[in-house]
Protein backbone atom coordinates (compact mmCIF):
# COMPACT_ATOMS: atom_id res chain seq x y z
CA UNK A 1 0.00 0.00 0.00
CA UNK A 2 1.04 3.20 -0.90
CA UNK A 3 0.70 5.43 2.48
CA UNK A 4 1.82 8.93 0.73
CA UNK A 5 -1.54 8.30 -1.55
CA UNK A 6 -3.59 7.64 1.28
CA UNK A 7 -3.09 9.96 3.69
CA UNK A 8 -5.58 12.17 3.47
CA UNK A 9 -8.22 9.81 5.02
CA UNK A 10 -10.72 11.23 7.43
CA UNK A 11 -10.75 9.43 11.10
CA UNK A 12 -13.41 8.30 12.21
CA UNK A 13 -13.50 10.43 15.70
CA UNK A 14 -15.70 9.25 19.02
CA UNK A 15 -15.92 12.27 21.03
CA UNK A 16 -15.31 11.99 24.79
CA UNK A 17 -19.39 11.68 26.15
CA UNK A 18 -19.06 8.54 23.30
CA UNK A 19 -16.86 6.37 24.74
CA UNK A 20 -15.65 4.65 28.49
CA UNK A 21 -11.95 6.12 29.20
CA UNK A 22 -11.41 8.20 31.69
CA UNK A 23 -8.78 10.32 32.84
CA UNK A 24 -8.47 8.30 36.27
CA UNK A 25 -7.48 5.14 34.90
CA UNK A 26 -4.49 6.61 32.95
CA UNK A 27 -1.28 6.10 34.97
CA UNK A 28 -0.42 9.53 36.22
CA UNK A 29 2.72 8.96 34.91
CA UNK A 30 2.03 8.53 31.36
CA UNK A 31 -0.71 11.22 31.76
CA UNK A 32 2.54 13.54 32.72
CA UNK A 33 4.41 12.37 29.82
CA UNK A 34 0.92 13.51 27.14
CA UNK A 35 0.33 17.05 29.24
CA UNK A 36 4.05 18.05 29.20
CA UNK A 37 4.63 17.22 25.72
CA UNK A 38 1.21 18.69 24.61
CA UNK A 39 2.23 22.23 26.55
CA UNK A 40 5.45 21.78 24.70
CA UNK A 41 3.31 21.96 21.55
CA UNK A 42 3.69 18.69 20.44
CA UNK A 43 0.34 16.47 19.14
CA UNK A 44 0.01 13.93 22.17
CA UNK A 45 -1.77 10.81 21.51
CA UNK A 46 -1.95 7.48 23.88
CA UNK A 47 -2.12 4.84 21.71
CA UNK A 48 -2.01 0.70 21.80
CA UNK A 49 -2.72 -1.72 24.11
CA UNK A 50 -3.25 1.33 26.75
CA UNK A 51 -6.53 2.67 24.48
CA UNK A 52 -7.19 -1.22 23.15
CA UNK A 53 -8.34 -2.49 27.03
CA UNK A 54 -9.57 0.68 28.67
CA UNK A 55 -11.92 0.78 25.81
CA UNK A 56 -12.57 -2.79 26.29
CA UNK A 57 -12.87 -2.09 30.48
CA UNK A 58 -9.60 -4.40 31.14
CA UNK A 59 -6.79 -2.95 33.11
CA UNK A 60 -4.01 -2.05 30.76
CA UNK A 61 -0.56 -3.40 31.13
CA UNK A 62 1.44 -0.65 29.93
CA UNK A 63 1.10 2.79 28.91
CA UNK A 64 2.36 4.01 24.93
CA UNK A 65 2.52 7.22 23.80
CA UNK A 66 2.69 8.98 20.61
CA UNK A 67 3.75 12.08 19.39
CA UNK A 68 5.62 14.42 16.97
CA UNK A 69 7.88 15.01 18.89
CA UNK A 70 11.40 13.57 17.51
CA UNK A 71 13.25 11.55 20.11
CA UNK A 72 15.53 14.37 20.38
CA UNK A 73 13.00 16.56 21.42
CA UNK A 74 11.08 14.03 23.38
CA UNK A 75 14.77 14.20 25.24
CA UNK A 76 15.06 17.50 25.80
CA UNK A 77 11.32 17.80 27.36
CA UNK A 78 12.32 14.55 29.89
CA UNK A 79 15.09 14.22 32.71
CA UNK A 80 14.15 10.72 32.78
CA UNK A 81 14.28 9.95 29.30
CA UNK A 82 17.02 6.96 27.20
CA UNK A 83 16.80 6.43 23.41
CA UNK A 84 16.33 3.06 22.63
CA UNK A 85 16.26 0.54 19.91
CA UNK A 86 18.19 0.52 16.36
CA UNK A 87 15.18 -1.00 14.43
CA UNK A 88 12.88 1.00 15.90
CA UNK A 89 14.29 4.44 17.79
CA UNK A 90 11.88 4.93 20.80
CA UNK A 91 12.34 7.16 24.04
CA UNK A 92 11.34 5.62 27.48
CA UNK A 93 10.50 7.93 29.92
CA UNK A 94 11.13 6.00 33.14
CA UNK A 95 8.99 7.18 36.41
CA UNK A 96 10.27 4.29 39.23
CA UNK A 97 9.50 1.10 38.31
CA UNK A 98 6.98 2.66 35.28
CA UNK A 99 8.39 3.02 31.93
CA UNK A 100 6.19 5.30 29.82
CA UNK A 101 6.93 4.16 25.92
CA UNK A 102 6.94 7.51 23.67
CA UNK A 103 6.99 6.99 20.06
CA UNK A 104 7.68 9.49 17.28
CA UNK A 105 4.96 8.60 14.42
CA UNK A 106 6.26 7.03 11.51
CA UNK A 107 5.51 6.14 8.72
CA UNK A 108 5.54 2.55 6.39
CA UNK A 109 8.31 2.06 3.97
CA UNK A 110 6.59 2.83 0.51
CA UNK A 111 8.97 2.25 -2.22
CA UNK A 112 9.10 -1.27 -3.83
CA UNK A 113 10.43 -3.97 -1.61
CA UNK A 114 13.52 -5.11 -4.16
CA UNK A 115 15.17 -1.11 -4.08
CA UNK A 116 14.73 -0.95 -0.52
CA UNK A 117 17.13 -0.81 1.80
CA UNK A 118 15.05 -0.94 4.70
CA UNK A 119 13.81 -4.61 3.98
CA UNK A 120 15.75 -7.82 3.63
CA UNK A 121 15.12 -10.00 0.40
CA UNK A 122 12.09 -11.14 2.58
CA UNK A 123 10.62 -8.38 3.06
CA UNK A 124 11.27 -7.97 6.38
CA UNK A 125 11.81 -4.34 7.96
CA UNK A 126 15.28 -3.81 9.08
CA UNK A 127 15.10 -0.25 9.79
CA UNK A 128 12.12 1.76 10.70
CA UNK A 129 13.13 4.92 11.32
CA UNK A 130 10.91 6.98 8.68
CA UNK A 131 9.04 9.65 10.60
CA UNK A 132 5.43 10.19 9.50
CA UNK A 133 1.95 11.74 10.37
CA UNK A 134 -0.59 10.46 12.57
CA UNK A 135 -2.28 8.72 9.55
CA UNK A 136 0.65 7.04 8.49
CA UNK A 137 1.66 5.98 11.98
CA UNK A 138 -2.27 4.16 12.26
CA UNK A 139 -1.61 2.60 9.49
CA UNK A 140 1.57 1.13 10.18
CA UNK A 141 0.43 -0.61 13.62
CA UNK A 142 -0.29 -4.44 13.41
CA UNK A 143 -3.60 -5.15 14.06
CA UNK A 144 -6.93 -2.21 13.83
CA UNK A 145 -7.79 -2.72 17.42
CA UNK A 146 -4.23 -1.60 18.40
CA UNK A 147 -4.38 1.62 16.23
CA UNK A 148 -6.70 3.92 18.29
CA UNK A 149 -5.50 7.15 19.72
CA UNK A 150 -6.85 8.93 22.62
CA UNK A 151 -6.11 12.42 22.40
CA UNK A 152 -4.73 14.19 25.28
CA UNK A 153 -6.04 17.59 23.78
CA UNK A 154 -9.82 16.97 23.89
CA UNK A 155 -10.19 13.54 25.02
CA UNK A 156 -11.21 11.81 21.97
CA UNK A 157 -10.04 8.84 20.11
CA UNK A 158 -9.26 8.45 16.47
CA UNK A 159 -9.92 5.88 14.68
CA UNK A 160 -8.24 5.87 11.07
CA UNK A 161 -8.59 1.91 10.24
CA UNK A 162 -12.50 0.73 11.94
CA UNK A 163 -10.42 -0.46 15.08
CA UNK A 164 -13.76 0.35 17.35
CA UNK A 165 -15.77 -1.52 15.33
CA UNK A 166 -13.46 -4.43 15.59
CA UNK A 167 -13.70 -4.22 18.78
CA UNK A 168 -17.44 -4.12 19.26
CA UNK A 169 -17.04 -7.20 17.55
CA UNK A 170 -14.53 -8.90 19.00
CA UNK A 171 -12.37 -9.77 15.85
CA UNK A 172 -8.86 -9.40 15.44
CA UNK A 173 -7.78 -8.13 12.01
CA UNK A 174 -4.46 -7.29 10.56
CA UNK A 175 -4.13 -3.56 9.06
CA UNK A 176 -3.24 -3.73 4.77
CA UNK A 177 -2.16 -6.97 3.43
CA UNK A 178 -1.79 -9.89 5.63
CA UNK A 179 0.50 -11.36 3.70
CA UNK A 180 2.63 -8.36 3.15
CA UNK A 181 2.58 -7.07 6.71
CA UNK A 182 3.28 -10.88 8.27
CA UNK A 183 6.79 -10.64 6.15
CA UNK A 184 7.72 -7.17 7.04
CA UNK A 185 7.45 -8.60 10.62
CA UNK A 186 7.01 -12.32 11.21
CA UNK A 187 6.71 -11.99 14.60
CA UNK A 188 3.07 -9.88 14.27
CA UNK A 189 1.97 -14.31 13.66
CA UNK A 190 2.63 -14.66 17.34
CA UNK A 191 1.13 -11.37 18.07
CA UNK A 192 -2.12 -12.33 16.58
CA UNK A 193 -1.97 -15.27 18.78
CA UNK A 194 -1.09 -13.78 21.37
CA UNK A 195 -4.17 -11.49 21.21
CA UNK A 196 -6.37 -13.61 19.90
CA UNK A 197 -5.99 -15.63 23.25
CA UNK A 198 -5.69 -12.44 25.51
CA UNK A 199 -8.35 -10.96 24.42
CA UNK A 200 -10.89 -14.28 23.61
CA UNK A 201 -11.19 -12.34 19.60
CA UNK A 202 -11.69 -14.65 16.56
CA UNK A 203 -9.07 -13.75 14.01
CA UNK A 204 -10.69 -12.42 10.92
CA UNK A 205 -10.53 -14.97 7.78
CA UNK A 206 -7.86 -12.57 6.03
CA UNK A 207 -5.41 -12.35 9.13
CA UNK A 208 -5.38 -15.86 10.02
CA UNK A 209 -5.18 -17.50 6.55
CA UNK A 210 -1.41 -16.87 5.84
CA UNK A 211 0.34 -17.97 9.35
CA UNK A 212 0.50 -21.57 8.46
CA UNK A 213 2.15 -21.10 5.00
CA UNK A 214 4.54 -18.23 6.28
CA UNK A 215 4.96 -19.52 9.49
CA UNK A 216 8.78 -20.76 8.54
CA UNK A 217 9.92 -16.86 8.70
CA UNK A 218 9.85 -16.92 12.37
CA UNK A 219 13.13 -18.59 11.95
CA UNK A 220 15.31 -15.78 11.21
CA UNK A 221 14.25 -13.68 14.09
CA UNK A 222 16.56 -13.40 16.15
CA UNK A 223 16.33 -15.33 19.60
CA UNK A 224 16.51 -12.67 21.63
CA UNK A 225 13.29 -11.14 20.68
CA UNK A 226 11.50 -14.54 20.58
CA UNK A 227 12.52 -15.12 24.16
CA UNK A 228 10.48 -12.00 24.91
CA UNK A 229 7.49 -12.69 23.01
CA UNK A 230 7.46 -16.29 24.65
CA UNK A 231 7.07 -15.25 27.97
CA UNK A 232 4.25 -12.75 26.42
CA UNK A 233 2.57 -15.30 24.98
CA UNK A 234 2.82 -17.97 28.43
CA UNK A 235 3.32 -15.68 31.45
CA UNK A 236 0.11 -13.69 31.03
CA UNK A 237 -2.80 -15.67 32.25
CA UNK A 238 -3.77 -17.18 29.04
CA UNK A 239 -1.27 -19.17 27.87
CA UNK A 240 -2.71 -23.00 27.29
CA UNK A 241 -5.15 -21.00 24.97
CA UNK A 242 -2.01 -19.35 22.78
CA UNK A 243 -0.05 -23.33 23.19
CA UNK A 244 -3.11 -24.89 21.51
CA UNK A 245 -3.61 -22.05 19.07
CA UNK A 246 -0.08 -22.01 18.00
CA UNK A 247 0.23 -26.09 17.81
CA UNK A 248 -2.87 -24.79 15.24
CA UNK A 249 -1.09 -22.73 12.88
CA UNK A 250 1.60 -24.53 13.25
CA UNK A 251 4.03 -21.96 15.04
CA UNK A 252 5.06 -23.90 17.86
CA UNK A 253 7.37 -25.94 16.04
CA UNK A 254 9.09 -22.70 15.24
CA UNK A 255 9.48 -21.79 18.83
CA UNK A 256 10.15 -25.54 20.44
CA UNK A 257 11.16 -28.02 17.72
CA UNK A 258 12.28 -30.84 19.30
CA UNK A 259 8.91 -31.00 21.75
CA UNK A 260 6.59 -30.28 18.88
CA UNK A 261 8.33 -33.68 17.07
CA UNK A 262 7.03 -35.39 19.95
CA UNK A 263 3.81 -33.57 20.49
CA UNK A 264 3.44 -34.68 16.53
CA UNK A 265 4.26 -38.43 17.58
CA UNK A 266 1.72 -38.64 20.21
CA UNK A 267 -1.32 -36.44 19.91
CA UNK A 268 -3.81 -37.14 22.32
CA UNK A 269 -1.17 -38.86 24.90
CA UNK A 270 0.75 -38.12 27.67
CA UNK A 271 3.43 -35.40 26.61
CA UNK A 272 0.50 -32.80 25.53
CA UNK A 273 -1.32 -33.84 28.94
CA UNK A 274 1.85 -32.63 30.52
CA UNK A 275 2.49 -29.52 29.05
CA UNK A 276 -1.60 -28.48 28.99
CA UNK A 277 -1.73 -29.13 32.62
CA UNK A 278 1.90 -27.03 33.44
CA UNK A 279 0.43 -24.27 31.32
CA UNK A 280 -3.12 -24.60 32.92
CA UNK A 281 -0.71 -24.52 36.21
CA UNK A 282 0.69 -21.72 35.15
CA UNK A 283 -2.24 -19.66 33.89
CA UNK A 284 -4.27 -20.27 37.96
CA UNK A 285 -0.86 -18.72 39.39
CA UNK A 286 -1.38 -15.72 37.11
CA UNK A 287 -4.70 -15.00 37.49
CA UNK A 288 -4.47 -15.75 41.74
CA UNK A 289 -1.70 -12.86 41.04
CA UNK A 290 1.20 -15.49 42.40
CA UNK A 291 4.50 -14.82 40.89
CA UNK A 292 5.58 -17.51 37.95
CA UNK A 293 9.07 -17.80 36.29
CA UNK A 294 10.99 -18.45 33.03
CA UNK A 295 12.97 -21.17 34.55
CA UNK A 296 9.89 -23.28 35.20
CA UNK A 297 8.01 -22.30 32.12
CA UNK A 298 10.80 -23.64 30.22
CA UNK A 299 11.60 -26.42 32.00
CA UNK A 300 7.73 -27.49 31.38
CA UNK A 301 8.30 -26.60 27.59
CA UNK A 302 11.60 -29.02 27.01
CA UNK A 303 11.29 -31.67 29.37
CA UNK A 304 9.93 -33.64 26.70
CA UNK A 305 12.90 -33.68 24.59
CA UNK A 306 15.06 -33.93 27.41
CA UNK A 307 13.29 -37.02 29.24
CA UNK A 308 13.06 -38.67 26.51
CA UNK A 309 16.73 -38.26 25.95
CA UNK A 310 17.51 -39.21 29.56
CA UNK A 311 15.49 -42.24 29.12
CA UNK A 312 17.80 -43.38 26.11
CA UNK A 313 20.80 -42.58 27.90
CA UNK A 314 19.50 -44.42 31.18
CA UNK A 315 19.48 -47.95 29.29
CA UNK A 316 22.84 -47.43 27.85
CA UNK A 317 23.72 -47.76 31.02
CA UNK A 318 24.40 -43.72 32.46
CA UNK A 319 22.60 -42.32 36.47
CA UNK A 320 20.11 -40.80 36.75
CA UNK A 321 21.10 -37.27 37.09
CA UNK A 322 24.10 -38.00 34.71
CA UNK A 323 21.26 -39.30 32.30
CA UNK A 324 19.57 -35.35 32.76
CA UNK A 325 22.31 -33.38 32.64
CA UNK A 326 23.49 -34.87 29.57
CA UNK A 327 20.13 -35.19 27.56
CA UNK A 328 20.38 -31.49 28.51
CA UNK A 329 23.94 -30.63 27.47
CA UNK A 330 22.33 -32.31 23.77
CA UNK A 331 18.59 -30.10 23.55
CA UNK A 332 19.97 -26.93 24.61
CA UNK A 333 22.53 -25.57 22.25
CA UNK A 334 19.54 -26.40 19.28
CA UNK A 335 17.00 -24.56 21.30
CA UNK A 336 18.47 -21.71 22.07
CA UNK A 337 19.43 -20.77 18.39
CA UNK A 338 15.60 -20.46 18.14
CA UNK A 339 14.38 -19.05 21.60
CA UNK A 340 17.44 -17.28 23.20
CA UNK A 341 17.09 -18.53 27.43
CA UNK A 342 19.23 -16.01 29.05
CA UNK A 343 21.84 -18.23 32.00
CA UNK A 344 19.95 -17.04 35.08
CA UNK A 345 16.49 -18.65 33.78
CA UNK A 346 18.59 -22.06 32.27
CA UNK A 347 20.54 -22.68 35.30
CA UNK A 348 17.87 -23.05 37.93
CA UNK A 349 15.89 -24.84 34.93
CA UNK A 350 18.82 -27.24 34.66
CA UNK A 351 18.66 -27.67 38.88
CA UNK A 352 14.72 -28.62 38.57
CA UNK A 353 15.73 -31.28 36.38
CA UNK A 354 18.41 -32.44 37.98
CA UNK A 355 16.18 -32.27 41.40
CA UNK A 356 14.12 -34.73 40.15
CA UNK A 357 15.62 -38.03 40.52
CA UNK A 358 16.47 -37.20 44.03
CA UNK A 359 12.89 -37.36 44.92
CA UNK A 360 12.75 -41.22 44.36
CA UNK A 361 15.17 -40.75 47.19
CA UNK A 362 13.65 -41.30 50.74
CA UNK A 363 15.68 -42.98 52.99
CA UNK A 364 17.70 -41.76 56.29
CA UNK A 365 18.35 -37.77 56.22
CA UNK A 366 18.01 -37.45 52.11
CA UNK A 367 14.26 -35.88 52.13
CA UNK A 368 15.70 -33.12 54.82
CA UNK A 369 18.63 -32.15 52.69
CA UNK A 370 16.50 -32.25 49.24
CA UNK A 371 13.92 -30.03 51.40
CA UNK A 372 16.76 -27.35 52.30
CA UNK A 373 17.98 -27.19 49.00
CA UNK A 374 17.10 -23.19 47.57
CA UNK A 375 15.57 -25.18 44.60
CA UNK A 376 13.59 -27.47 46.20
CA UNK A 377 10.24 -25.44 46.01
CA UNK A 378 10.36 -25.26 42.14
CA UNK A 379 11.33 -28.87 41.74
CA UNK A 380 8.54 -29.94 43.95
CA UNK A 381 6.00 -28.17 42.02
CA UNK A 382 7.67 -29.86 38.90
CA UNK A 383 7.29 -33.17 40.80
CA UNK A 384 3.59 -32.65 41.54
CA UNK A 385 3.38 -31.46 37.72
CA UNK A 386 4.53 -35.19 36.73
CA UNK A 387 2.71 -36.91 38.97
CA UNK A 388 -0.77 -34.91 37.83
CA UNK A 389 0.40 -35.39 33.73
CA UNK A 390 0.51 -39.26 35.01
CA UNK A 391 4.51 -39.43 34.43
CA UNK A 392 4.87 -40.92 37.67
CA UNK A 393 2.91 -42.80 40.52
CA UNK A 394 0.62 -39.58 42.16
CA UNK A 395 1.58 -41.42 45.77
CA UNK A 396 5.31 -40.16 45.52
CA UNK A 397 4.56 -36.43 44.99
CA UNK A 398 1.86 -36.96 47.83
CA UNK A 399 4.21 -38.08 50.47
CA UNK A 400 6.31 -35.09 49.27
CA UNK A 401 3.28 -33.10 49.81
CA UNK A 402 2.78 -34.78 53.70
CA UNK A 403 6.23 -34.13 54.69
CA UNK A 404 6.15 -30.91 54.19
CA UNK A 405 2.85 -29.74 55.92
CA UNK A 406 3.99 -32.16 59.22
CA UNK A 407 5.62 -35.12 60.27
CA UNK A 408 3.03 -37.50 58.78
CA UNK A 409 5.85 -39.86 57.30
CA UNK A 410 7.49 -40.27 61.19
CA UNK A 411 10.37 -38.67 59.15
CA UNK A 412 10.94 -35.24 61.11
CA UNK A 413 11.24 -36.70 64.29
CA UNK A 414 14.36 -36.89 65.97
CA UNK A 415 15.13 -39.44 68.39
CA UNK A 416 14.64 -36.89 71.05
CA UNK A 417 16.90 -37.36 74.18
CA UNK A 418 15.10 -34.06 75.84
CA UNK A 419 12.22 -31.46 75.00
CA UNK A 420 14.81 -28.65 74.81
CA UNK A 421 16.78 -30.53 71.95
CA UNK A 422 13.69 -31.75 70.16
CA UNK A 423 12.17 -28.19 70.00
CA UNK A 424 15.22 -26.75 68.33
CA UNK A 425 15.37 -29.63 65.96
CA UNK A 426 11.54 -29.12 64.96
CA UNK A 427 12.15 -25.31 64.55
CA UNK A 428 15.52 -25.68 62.41
CA UNK A 429 12.97 -28.76 60.16
CA UNK A 430 10.27 -26.14 59.79
CA UNK A 431 12.55 -23.07 58.28
CA UNK A 432 14.36 -25.69 56.00
CA UNK A 433 11.10 -26.50 54.66
CA UNK A 434 9.96 -23.22 53.95
CA UNK A 435 9.21 -21.82 50.07
CA UNK A 436 12.20 -19.46 49.30
CA UNK A 437 11.28 -15.99 48.55
P1 LIG B 1 0.24 -5.22 25.52
O1 LIG B 1 -1.06 -5.17 26.20
O2 LIG B 1 0.81 -6.58 25.45
O3 LIG B 1 1.23 -4.17 25.96
P2 LIG B 1 0.22 -3.67 23.10
O4 LIG B 1 -0.81 -3.67 22.00
O5 LIG B 1 0.37 -2.43 23.88
O6 LIG B 1 -0.13 -4.91 23.99
P3 LIG B 1 3.02 -3.47 22.56
O7 LIG B 1 3.94 -4.56 22.19
O8 LIG B 1 3.16 -2.79 23.87
O9 LIG B 1 1.56 -4.11 22.44
O10 LIG B 1 3.05 -2.42 21.37
C1 LIG B 1 2.37 -1.17 21.45
C2 LIG B 1 1.74 -0.85 20.10
O11 LIG B 1 2.76 -0.72 19.09
C3 LIG B 1 0.80 -1.91 19.56
O12 LIG B 1 -0.49 -1.78 20.09
C4 LIG B 1 0.86 -1.64 18.07
O13 LIG B 1 0.05 -0.55 17.73
C5 LIG B 1 2.30 -1.24 17.85
N1 LIG B 1 3.14 -2.39 17.50
C6 LIG B 1 3.88 -3.14 18.35
N2 LIG B 1 4.53 -4.10 17.72
C7 LIG B 1 4.23 -3.98 16.41
C8 LIG B 1 4.61 -4.68 15.23
N3 LIG B 1 5.42 -5.71 15.30
N4 LIG B 1 4.11 -4.23 14.05
C9 LIG B 1 3.29 -3.17 14.00
N5 LIG B 1 2.89 -2.49 15.07
C10 LIG B 1 3.35 -2.87 16.27
MG1 LIG C 1 1.78 -2.01 25.38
Amino acid sequence: MHLQETSKLTPKIIARADHNISRSQISENALKVLYRLKNAGYAAYLVGGGVRDLLLGREPKDFDVATDARPEQIHALFRNCRIIGRRFRLAHVQFGREIIEVATFRAAHSAPVEQDPGHDNHGRILIDNTYGTLEQDAFRRDFTVNALYYDIRDFSVADYVGGVEDLGTGTLRLIGEPYTRYREDPVRMLRAVRFAAKLGFRMHADTSAPITALAPLLDDIPAARMFEEILKLFLYGFGLQAFESLRHFGLFGRLFPRTDAILNTEEQGFPHTFIAEALAGTDARVNAGKPVTPAFLFAALLWQPVRQRAMELETQGLHSGDAVRQAVDEVLPGQIKQVALPRRFSTPMIEIYQLQPRFTQREGKRPQRLMAHPRFRAAYDFLVLRAAAGELDPELAHWWTEIQTGDAAGLASPPAPHAGRRRRRKRRGRRATAPPT
